[in-house]
């Protein structure tokens, strides 16, 4: 495995913990803690920045060249808005 490989592999890893804490939140409420005491917020929060911390270190060392893109991430948002829309008009979102 070389330096490239190993930050997609952590980078993974890193996703699946953001996801593992946004589930944490819908299960056990935002004022939720972790056994050591942590907030599910707090945990989401820190979860978040090693993904970027990650993201960061990808650019930094190897060719890897991604960056935050308005455009793409006004179109996301909208989809997702869209998304809340369909959900709602479903009864599958209060
Ligand atoms: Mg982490």
């Amino acid at each position: 495995m070389n330096l490239k490989e190993h930050l997609l592999q952590t980078l993974q890893e890193e996703c699946a913990e953001v996801i593992q804490a946004a589930s944490k939140i819908n299960r056990f409420g935002e004022k939720g803690t972790y056994p050591d005491g942590t907030g599910n917020i707090e945990k989401l929060e820190q979860e978040y920045n090693d993904l970027i911390a990650v993201v960061e270190l990808l650019k930094e060392n190897t060719d890897i060249r991604i960056y935050e893109d308005i455009r793409l991430i006004t179109l996301k948002k909208a989809k997702v808005m869209l998304h809340c829309e369909v959900a709602k008009n479903n009864n599958a979102l209060v």
